[in-house]
């Protein structure tokens, strides 16, 4: 039996309800401590607290020790000075002292849990301490549709909720905020004096989760104008790039959190993987907010400052470490922002295929837009009249008025 088992994973993957589901199956105490606790305390009592925890475990074995955020406890040791340092090295000492004084026979076993394994102390993880490790990772698209119907159980929905639609929009999303999605949707009824919980307010939930709350501001007709142009440029081009992994859900100029604006797409399925054109298209589809304020209103805005960003990334990386530049199949870096790998010149050659991959796509951007100049004009001005509109009302209003360049 193992003494140490290490759960390693993003915050929200359930790390403690399963050590808490492993004490319950086994019929095991449960103890359970936070090493962030651990960290201010004056020196010798972080120490003394973990003997007597293990002592009470031992006493009442079988049992699980649960030591969540084990990294800010088992960091590596002496790396500073001062007194916290001293108390943290007691502590962390106190740690190995304790999981080396009992062996399988006692019936403890100590679960730690991180996201951050490469911060620990190696004597952690030496073999009869932490030695076994499980990952824990965000839950796929079959995952987040069963974790909804759990927490579903708790809840009352309309009978027009589809739970697999909402799962295809959270893409990202951990158990825990799966779970906080359906409350944030269960008060939205609430305020509303609905008796279920209705598909617009998950909806609502989910925007909320992912950008902030509505932040009425008092925009001025001009200002409208061109946030809803710069949206409406993000889903004409979304529509007609014909991506099938990522589908047009709705657009709005209402501001929520920090942003004006917002262009949202659905994605079919999670992707772990993706095609050169996939990622043409993503560039086009984010230039198109600028490229319609440049046509339309003949000037620019700061508006598309993230897009200018997320653009400039995803160029990198095409050049940098997917080999897809002229370049080719060469890493020229390690990891994102190190380049180590190559040299000055081609550092120099990589810099300058980036600057053409994104000059190159703004122009194919500016043309695909001019050309359906007529929907662009009658998704700014349904925007303006209504704020929020559909993904198919979009793919409606080109079909009416560029019908000869919507892909089939
Ligand atoms: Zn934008």
């Amino acid at each position: 039996m193992p003494k140490g088992v290490l759960l390693v994973g993003p915050p929200g993957t359930g790390k403690t309800m399963l050590a808490k589901a492993v004490a319950g199956e086994a019929k095991a105490h449960f103890y359970s401590l936070s090493g962030s606790d651990y960290v201010e305390l004056y020196v010798g009592v972080g120490a003394s607290r973990v003997r007597s925890l293990f002592k009470k475990a031992r006493e009442t074995a079988p049992s699980i020790i649960f030591i969540d955020e084990i990294d800010a406890l088992g960091r590596t040791r002496s790396s500073g000075e001062g007194g916290s340092q001293h108390e943290h090295d007691q502590t962390l000492n106190a740690l190995l002292v304790a999981m080396d004084g009992f062996d399988s026979d006692d019936a403890v076993v100590v679960f730690g849990a991180t996201n951050r394994p490469d911060t620990m102390d190696r004597a952690l993880l030496r073999p009869g301490r932490f030695d076994r490790q499980i990952s824990l990772s965000l839950p796929d698209l079959a995952g987040r549709v069963a974790i909804l119907q759990v927490h579903a159980g708790a809840v009352k929905l309309d009978p027009s909720v589809d739970l697999p639609h909402l799962a295809k929009g959270t893409p990202g999303f951990s158990g825990a905020d799966l779970a906080n999605l359906l409350n944030e949707g269960a008060i939205h009824a609430v305020r509303h004096r609905r008796a279920t919980i209705t598909m617009a307010d998950l909806d609502e939930a989910r925007d909320k989760i992912n950008w902030g709350r509505e932040t009425p501001r008092a925009l001025t007709a001009g200002d409208k104008r061109i946030i809803a142009y710069h949206e409406a440029g993000h889903a004409l081009v979304q529509v007609l790039s014909g991506d099938d992994t990522a589908k047009l859900h709705k657009v709005t100029i209402i501001p929520r959190g920090r942003s004006l604006g917002s262009t949202q797409f659905t994605p079919e399925r999670d992707l772990y993987n993706h095609s050169k054109e996939q990622l043409l298209s993503r560039l086009r589809c984010l230039m198109a907010g600028r490229v319609a304020e440049e046509l339309a209103l003949g000037s620019i805005t700061s508006g598309a400052s993230c897009d200018i960003q997320e653009a400039t990334r995803i160029a990198r990386q095409m050049v940098f470490e997917w080999g897809m530049s002229p370049l080719g199949f060469m890493a020229l870096s390690r990891a994102e922002g190190e380049t180590e790998f190559a040299s000055p010149q081609t550092l120099h050659e990589a810099e300058h295929h980036v600057k053409t991959l994104l000059a190159e796509n703004y122009a194919v951007t500016t043309e695909i837009v001019s050309e359906a100049r007529a929907a662009l004009d009658a998704i700014a001005r349904d925007l303006i009249e209504r704020e929020t509109i559909t993904g198919d009302h979009v793919r409606q209003v080109i079909a009416v008025t560029s019908p000869s360049i919507l892909k089939a």
